[in-house]
């Protein structure tokens, strides 16, 4: 299956992982993009809520489509209420319609990301937001030898890519600043027999928070511009 494919499917079984699955009920996708992840998480029946921020509002714009009903969706239903949200906003940036995310994901987000979003963004999700959960996925710098072409990076948007070590230790440093949170890494994507020494195409880091601090509630804007709301997407 495509790499893309690979990461989706990836994230996905990690948001219903057994042992947290019960308790990953609101999920936000950061960097939604296209819309196209959300596929993957509707039918996921523990969850109750998907929040969908992106910071390119015409990109949403042409994909808000994607995340109305569908007749199918009528037709089997599922057993809980969904509801949805699509917001134009910064990850970097706090907004109170986040509060009480139990999950996190961020598909290959980071790297599109200047040195100060990428600070900033750790406040907004392990000190404000605080999720049980946060997915990040991001390429593997190693890998681009494998591809037939010498660009610096995949993409032209990319202000970075990333060797493993430069990957896990930023994700160590969040550990360091916020101790309620361990964190693990993998690949997705593994390269053609006789590469395993330089890793997967994609790489992958769960966070997991492990104790529960006092929320202390201060005032926090709505930073997210709203897209659409849908309040209960195919109900049985
Ligand atoms: N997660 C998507 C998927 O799996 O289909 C792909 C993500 S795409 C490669 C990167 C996205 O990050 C772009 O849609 C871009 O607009 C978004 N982005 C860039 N900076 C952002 C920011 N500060 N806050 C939120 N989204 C941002």
């Amino acid at each position: 299956p495509p790499l893309y494919l690979q990461r989706y499917v990836t994230v996905q079984q990690i948001l219903i992982n057994e042992n947290w699955k019960s308790r990953i009920k609101k999920v936000a996708d950061f960097g939604c993009s296209e819309l196209n992840f959300f596929k993957y998480m509707k039918h996921l029946h523990n969850i109750n809520e998907i929040l969908c921020v992106d910071i390119d509002e015409d990109t949403l714009n042409e994909n808000v489509f994607k995340v109305h009903p569908l007749t199918v969706d009528y037709l089997k239903r599922r057993p809980n209420q969904l509801k949805v949200k699509v917001l134009a906003g910064d990850v970097s940036q706090p907004d109170v319609r986040l509060r009480g995310t139990d999950a996190v994901v961020a598909i290959e987000l980071i790297e599109h990301l200047y040195p100060d979003s990428l600070e900033a963004l750790q406040y907004n999700i392990f000190q404000y937001m605080k999720p049980l959960l946060a997915i990040f996925t991001t390429p593997n710098y190693e890998f681009n030898i494998l591809f037939p072409d010498t660009k610096l990076f995949r993409h032209a948007d990319h202000k970075f890519e990333w060797t493993r070590e430069q990957f896990q230790s930023w994700a160590l440093n969040i550990v360091t600043r916020f101790p309620n949170y361990t964190v693990q890494f993998d690949g997705i994507g593994p390269g053609p027999i006789g590469t395993e020494s330089i890793g997967c195409s994609t790489q992958i880091a769960v966070f997991l928070r492990h104790s529960n601090d006092v929320d202390q509630l201060s005032e926090v804007p709505k930073s997210c511009r709203e897209i659409i709301t849908i309040s209960s997407l195919h109900r049985e």
